[in-house]
């Protein structure tokens, strides 16, 4: 090896930055999709409808009935940390929003091409304007327009070649965007959601507002999965040193299917959590005879300040205080529920 001299340290050019950061938040199109639906569901829609054409590499389009955006807001819209959500530090602890880093749409713009429709109640008229690396492409234009916000991703990874082509090399996005709302339409069923392939008549999601949970996991996964779920529940109470509530649906015996699916959602946020799953798992081939697969979905609620939401860009991950003992009472109200439901199916069967 010869000796070399130590090579020069440079700042990076702001572009490259924004853009190295903005494949972290987007990684690929389902992530821009959840951010979307997460922005609409923040700007209390009842109504939100995602199109997709090539994967979401082409186009995703989010439309809602929200609020919409202000006029005079729209020219830092898009720039990196703006946000309604957050103002101070302090905040993250009491926020019941989705976002709060004022980053997923500054960093799609800095991966794709973004174009955003928006009207504000009172107002006659809408406005249009696209934006490239956080800022916009020209003024706003008055443009027609219902009833809240539409954003247009275009082209998504269109500047980073090895990304796009290693998603164009794999199965599309689609799948996985269709899993996300399907989990998103379960949870939030006072919201209506409905996902398609651009020019498809046919949605691939569709849920109706209902009242009851049961109801909309009919809508979205079928009947063939809500005629074979037991309701589960558990509430804390003070005592234990974790304060939690959690309500979901847990599969039955008769329910037969090779993967676990776990809809989990976490004061609200859908979220993913392994040890739980495992748990569950555990369960289910201790309890049932039959090597299958459970579906769960499951709400926790607990304290925020026993949630660090801020551990991941994605905010995917959340960490809890207290996990263990969570998973474990968790664990044995369904092992309850599963024994109980045998018990009675069996006794029945021999009648
Ligand atoms: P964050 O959600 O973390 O605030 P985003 O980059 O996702 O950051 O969005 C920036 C801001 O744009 C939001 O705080 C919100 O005020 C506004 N916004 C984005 N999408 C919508 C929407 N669909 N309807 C209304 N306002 C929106
Ligand atoms: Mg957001």
């Amino acid at each position: 090896i010869t000796p070399r001299d130590p090579p020069k340290i440079q700042r990076l050019e702001e572009s490259v930055v924004n853009r190295i950061a903005a494949g972290e938040v987007i990684q690929r199109p389902v992530s821009a999709v959840k951010e979307l639906v997460e922005n609409s569901l923040d700007a209390d829609s009842t109504s939100i409808n995602v199109t997709v054409k090539d994967g979401g590499l082409k186009l995703i389009q989010v439309s809602d009935d929200g609020h919409g955006i202000r006029r005079e807001d729209l020219p830092i819209l898009c720039e990196r940390h703006t946000t309604s959500k957050l103002s101070k530090y302090e905040d993250l602890f009491s926020l019941s929003s989705m976002g709060f880093r004022g980053e997923a749409l500054a960093s799609m713009t800095y991966v794709a091409h973004v174009t955003v429709t928006t009207i504000t109640k009172g107002q006659i008229h809408g406005h249009r304007v696209s934006y490239r690396d956080g800022v916009m492409e020209h003024e706003p234009k008055a443009c027609a327009a219902v009833k809240g916000t539409q954003i247009m991703v275009e082209n998504l990874f269109y500047n980073m070649i090895a990304r796009r082509k290693t998603l164009q090399n794999s199965a599309d996005d689609y799948g996985k965007i269709v899993d996300l709302l399907s989990r998103m339409a379960i949870h939030h069923n006072n919201v209506s959601f409905s996902c398609r392939k651009h020019g498809a008549v046919k949605a691939d999601v569709h849920s109706v507002v209902s009242s009851s949970r049961l109801d909309s996991i009919r809508s979205v996964y079928g009947v063939s999965v809500a005629k074979n779920l037991i309701k589960v529940e558990v509430s804390s109470g003070e005592s234990s040193g974790c304060a939690f509530d959690m309500e979901g649906f847990v599969s039955n015996s008769n329910y037969v299917a090779k993967k676990t699916i776990l809809v989990l959602f976490i004061n609200d946020r859908l979220v993913e959590c392994s040890a739980l799953k495992r748990a569950i798992e555990i369960v289910y081939a201790a309890t049932l005879p039959k090597a299958s697969k459970p579906f769960v979905y499951m709400s926790i609620n607990l304290p925020r300040e026993h949630v660090d939401i801020n551990i991941h860009p994605t905010k995917k991950e959340v960490s809890l205080l207290n996990q263990e003992i969570m998973i474990e009472m968790i664990q044995s109200e369904v092992e309850l529920k599963l024994r109980n439901t045998n018990d009675t199916r069996t006794f029945q069967e021999q009648k």
